[in-house]
Protein backbone atom coordinates (compact mmCIF):
# COMPACT_ATOMS: atom_id res chain seq x y z
CA UNK A 1 0.00 0.00 0.00
CA UNK A 2 0.99 3.37 -1.14
CA UNK A 3 0.33 6.63 0.70
CA UNK A 4 0.60 9.92 -0.47
CA UNK A 5 1.79 12.79 1.37
CA UNK A 6 1.75 16.00 -0.24
CA UNK A 7 3.58 14.12 -3.18
CA UNK A 8 5.90 12.29 -1.77
CA UNK A 9 4.54 8.61 -1.96
CA UNK A 10 6.01 6.51 0.93
CA UNK A 11 5.25 2.64 0.96
CA UNK A 12 3.73 1.46 4.38
CA UNK A 13 4.99 -0.74 6.68
CA UNK A 14 3.81 -4.21 6.12
CA UNK A 15 5.09 -6.18 9.10
CA UNK A 16 2.76 -4.29 11.02
CA UNK A 17 -0.70 -2.30 11.62
CA UNK A 18 0.22 0.81 12.60
CA UNK A 19 -0.23 2.13 8.93
CA UNK A 20 2.64 4.23 9.23
CA UNK A 21 5.08 4.81 5.66
CA UNK A 22 7.97 2.68 6.05
CA UNK A 23 10.59 5.07 7.15
CA UNK A 24 14.47 4.79 8.45
CA UNK A 25 12.62 5.78 11.86
CA UNK A 26 9.61 3.44 12.27
CA UNK A 27 11.90 0.22 10.87
CA UNK A 28 14.79 1.54 13.69
CA UNK A 29 12.73 2.85 16.54
CA UNK A 30 8.76 2.35 16.00
CA UNK A 31 7.88 -0.74 14.27
CA UNK A 32 6.24 -3.42 17.03
CA UNK A 33 7.16 -6.30 15.35
CA UNK A 34 10.92 -5.44 15.75
CA UNK A 35 10.33 -4.72 19.57
CA UNK A 36 11.79 -7.70 20.62
CA UNK A 37 15.18 -7.45 18.52
CA UNK A 38 15.43 -3.37 19.71
CA UNK A 39 14.81 -4.00 22.88
CA UNK A 40 18.27 -6.96 23.16
CA UNK A 41 20.09 -4.54 20.61
CA UNK A 42 19.53 -1.39 20.82
CA UNK A 43 17.56 -0.10 22.84
CA UNK A 44 20.48 0.65 25.59
CA UNK A 45 21.54 3.37 22.84
CA UNK A 46 18.11 5.26 22.69
CA UNK A 47 16.85 8.36 24.57
CA UNK A 48 13.38 8.28 24.72
CA UNK A 49 13.27 12.09 25.47
CA UNK A 50 14.76 12.69 22.11
CA UNK A 51 12.84 13.58 19.11
CA UNK A 52 12.85 10.48 16.46
CA UNK A 53 15.24 12.31 14.09
CA UNK A 54 17.61 13.22 17.13
CA UNK A 55 17.51 9.74 18.28
CA UNK A 56 18.82 8.27 15.06
CA UNK A 57 21.69 10.82 14.80
CA UNK A 58 22.45 9.74 18.37
CA UNK A 59 22.01 6.01 17.81
CA UNK A 60 24.12 6.07 14.51
CA UNK A 61 27.04 7.93 16.20
CA UNK A 62 29.29 5.37 16.15
CA UNK A 63 31.55 5.39 19.76
CA UNK A 64 32.47 2.16 20.26
CA UNK A 65 32.61 -1.28 18.37
CA UNK A 66 30.22 -2.99 20.92
CA UNK A 67 27.85 -0.33 19.76
CA UNK A 68 28.08 -1.10 16.01
CA UNK A 69 28.28 -4.42 16.42
CA UNK A 70 25.06 -4.39 17.90
CA UNK A 71 23.16 -2.04 15.32
CA UNK A 72 24.86 -4.56 12.63
CA UNK A 73 22.68 -7.28 14.67
CA UNK A 74 19.80 -5.59 15.17
CA UNK A 75 19.57 -4.23 10.83
CA UNK A 76 20.81 -7.43 9.89
CA UNK A 77 18.12 -9.62 11.96
CA UNK A 78 15.52 -7.07 11.48
CA UNK A 79 16.27 -7.98 7.77
CA UNK A 80 15.62 -11.40 8.41
CA UNK A 81 12.17 -11.04 9.98
CA UNK A 82 10.90 -8.57 7.54
CA UNK A 83 11.90 -10.68 5.04
CA UNK A 84 10.75 -14.27 6.21
CA UNK A 85 7.34 -12.00 7.38
CA UNK A 86 6.86 -10.32 3.73
CA UNK A 87 7.85 -13.68 2.47
CA UNK A 88 10.59 -12.04 -0.52
ZN1 LIG B 1 5.90 -1.51 11.05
Amino acid sequence: MVRDTGGIKLNLCRMCFLDEPETLAHFILICPILQELREHHIKKYLDPLLKPNSQLTSLLQMENTDKMKNIFSFVTNALKVRSFILNE
